[in-house]
């Protein structure tokens, strides 16, 4: 199936719930207590891939972007799309050490520690409207990380859109606060 309806067996279902049921939930990953939201099974159905791309695609058609920033690692796949559609540039933001050239780093705390994302200083330049996406969104700390570093090269943040809210972590609301926040689908809990 390829075209962009959605059906079971059974005839059509709610394309939303179709979506949700493609995303695989591994227990206890990567450590006890976490449910890992696993898009690669949604990734790897080719309605499911091109349902997501063309909701958030069609959700920003019209926006005034300039640069989608991808965060590491799913979110690169969802930007890399996006970019293409909306003839934006792409930036990557990554994990520390990873990137070759100048870097902006910024902190964000995590459940035990801190983590450090970096964006290259020549990817954003002043002005630049730039998109944020990712796979999933929990707390909002590696998004929230991402949008500073760059506001902080100047950049102006148009949005946040995510395949995935884990809306009890509380990350959409505390975004929200600042930035236009989107998802496709929910996951209650953690
Ligand atoms: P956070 O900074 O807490 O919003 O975490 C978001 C980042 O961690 C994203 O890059 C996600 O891919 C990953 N992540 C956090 N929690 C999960 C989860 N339950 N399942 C899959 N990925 C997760």
């Amino acid at each position: 199936m390829n075209d962009n309806s959605s059906t079971n067996g059974d005839g059509p279902v709610d394309p939303q719930e179709h979506l949700r049921s493609l995303v695989r939930t591994i227990p206890d990953f990567p450590k006890p207590g976490i449910q890992f939201r696993d898009i690669t099974t949604l990734m790897e159905d080719p309605w499911g891939f091109k349902r997501c791309m063309d909701l958030l695609i069609d959700r920003y058609r019209y926006a005034p972007i300039d640069k989608v920033v991808a965060i590491e690692s799913r979110g690169f796949l969802i930007g890399g799309a996006m970019a293409h559609h909306l003839h934006c540039g792409l930036v990557v933001a990554r994990k520390k050490g990873k990137l070759p050239h100048d870097v902006e780093q910024q902190e964000y705390a995590l459940e035990y520690g801190t983590d450090c994302i970096e964006i290259h200083r020549t990817a954003i330049e002043k002005g630049d409207r730039c998109l944020v996406v990712d796979d999933l969104l929990a707390t909002g700390g590696t998004c929230d990380a991402t949008c500073q570093l760059v506001e902080r090269l100047g950049g102006e943040i148009v949005g946040c859109a995510f395949i995935i809210d884990l809306p009890d972590l509380g990350g959409g609301e505390k975004l929200a606060e600042k930035y236009e926040v989107m998802s496709l689908i929910e996951f209650e809990g953690d």
